[in-house]
């Protein structure tokens, strides 16, 4: 068996950070399920297909040449379509928007199972996204959820954004990640919520260091490590 956490919650709770220290010092795999959905979203605007073409989406979703740069142990992962890297091209807010639009379809979500479940690889994997212990990996040996006020998330988004260099304002981040998590949490397939056996954690008051501490407690009791 090999083993597995997941880290589910909405944007900005923290998860992607909390998922990567976590592979980091375990020295796992690292799963960014949510690049997945922004680079389907992304190549399939570069190619003229609409956000809501579901039969093309997942024709899509089962072709396109999407690469993933990640050593282990290294913290951030470089993406790539083909050639072309667009590790930065796919975070912006209005890719994000557009990832979610696309997540909504179940087709388009069946169509993307295999690629995560890939991920699963010795000597185990950390799985971020919306509904990796729900869904993906409903055997995961730890699930964790993770949230925060909006106003939170919204602060620590601007802040990633801006260390990427991208430009953005807290006002409409806000808007736009209230309106994506709403789209999320009331989806059909899939929707964003804490898997039953998930801990839940509220970090709008914990710093990304608090997380890690705390979660890595859990961590050494549930696989044994010091
Ligand atoms: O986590 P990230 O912000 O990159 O995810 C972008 C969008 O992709 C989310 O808003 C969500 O709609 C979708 N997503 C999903 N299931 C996942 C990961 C992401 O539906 N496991």
């Amino acid at each position: 068996m090999i083993p597995v956490i997941t880290i589910d919650g909405p944007s900005g709770s923290g998860k992607g950070t909390l998922a990567n220290r976590l592979a980091e010092k375990l020295g796992w795999h690292f799963l960014d399920s949510g690049a997945l959905y922004r680079v389907l979203a992304f190549s399939a605007q570069e190619s003229g297909i609409k956000l809501d073409d579901i039969e093309r989406l997942v024709e899509h979703a089962l072709v396109m040449p999407i690469h993933f740069a990640s050593a282990i142990g290294q913290e951030s992962t470089h993406v790539f379509l083909g050639e072309k890297e667009i590790t930065t091209a796919i975070r912006t807010e209005i890719c994000g928007n557009a990832a979610s639009q696309v997540a909504q379809y179940s087709p388009v979500r069946q169509a993307l199972i295999d690629k995560q479940r890939d991920f699963m690889k010795a000597p185990g994997l950390v799985a971020d996204g919306r509904d990796m212990g729900t869904v993906i990996f409903p055997d995961a040996a730890l699930k964790i959820y993770l949230e925060a006020s909006p106003i939170a998330r919204a602060q620590r988004r601007l802040n990633q954004l801006h260390a990427a260099g991208l430009d953005a304002n807290l006002e409409s981040l806000l808007v736009e990640i209230e309106a994506r998590d709403l789209r999320d949490k009331n989806r059909s397939a899939s929707p964003l919520k804490p898997a039953e056996d998930a801990l839940v954690v509220d970090t709008t008051n914990m710093s990304a260091q608090q997380v890690v501490d705390r979660i890595w407690d859990l961590v050494a009791q549930t696989f044994g490590v010091a």
